[in-house]
């Protein structure tokens, strides 16, 4: 993926970048009951690179691991995953950003391609909802994901009148209006989607999978909505980012496995 350049010194997230770190094995003709011809071949996984004025680097999910995934996911039922890619440090290296520097960690919920990639980091704050960061403590979890030590910040409600007029709770991450955490659960009990108010980019994880079904209504095969922690809250969410994207067709709603490569902002 190329970066667009272009300079401006007033925003606060200066910088995104997203990188690919493997394909879910789940192909869309197999998880939907009418799949479009125009659906992609697989369906990458995902994580954001922000760069924040005064934070330093912000990682939004972490991708997979590189270690035998079998019992980790046997443990939280993940997708199973294939992880061709290079690793996500490696990429980071290639950009010229050290690994070492990544300072805020936010997890958008606690699948194996969203956290199974945390043990490449070391002494960051791990950020996310109480819930979620309740259950990462559990010895079992970390035992199974070899997780280090970590210093986290739970996420408080805040108010964002945009957000919660559609969804349920809100969370301001560092207090500036930068970056904006909203309570999207369906797929996961506690699963939260990243707005970048000065962007209007609105990362939703795997709120759903591909951009196309928030104008058309696509029925999930029965396997698939077995994965889902809730399928009544999944289509909720869906039915409630359809009417936020009616409303708001200037921000760009973005599933964790279908973002558009012209994506990539520097600033
Ligand atoms: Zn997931």
């Amino acid at each position: 993926m190329e970066m667009t350049d272009y300079m401006q010194d007033e925003y606060i997230i200066q910088r995104i970048k997203v990188y690919n770190c493997g394909c879910k094995k789940e192909k869309p003709r197999q998880v939907f009951k009418r799949s479009s011809p125009d659906d992609p071949e697989k369906l990458p996984v995902t994580c954001v690179l922000l760069k924040h004025a005064q934070k330093g680097y912000v990682l939004f999910d972490t991708g997979p691991s590189k270690m035998p995934l079998n019992r980790f996911q046997k443990f939280f039922g993940g997708n199973r995953l294939s992880s061709d890619s290079p690793s996500l440090t490696e990429q980071l290296e290639k950009d010229g950003v050290d690994p070492a520097k990544i300072q805020y960690i936010i997890i958008s919920h606690l699948h194996p391609e969203n956290t199974g990639g945390l043990i490449q980091f070391d002494k960051y704050f791990l950020i996310s909802t109480e819930e979620n960061l309740s259950r990462i403590r559990e010895s079992k979890y970390k035992k199974l994901t070899h997780m280090r030590q970590f210093r986290s910040t739970t996420l408080l409600p805040s108010t964002n009148t945009l957000l919660n007029k559609y969804f349920g709770e809100s969370y301001d991450v560092f207090r500036d209006d930068s970056i904006w955490m909203a309570g999207l659960n369906g797929h996961t009990k506690s699963m939260l989607g990243m707005y970048l108010k000065e962007h209007k980019l609105f990362f939703v994880s795997d709120a759903f999978l591909l951009r196309r079904q928030l104008d058309e209504i696509s029925p999930l095969k029965y396997f698939y909505q077995r994965k889902q922690w809730s399928y009544p809250a999944y289509l909720s969410i869906l039915r409630r980012l359809r009417k936020f994207h009616e409303e708001h067709p200037e921000i760009r709603i973005l599933p964790a496995s279908d973002i558009p490569e012209d994506l990539i902002i520097a600033l």
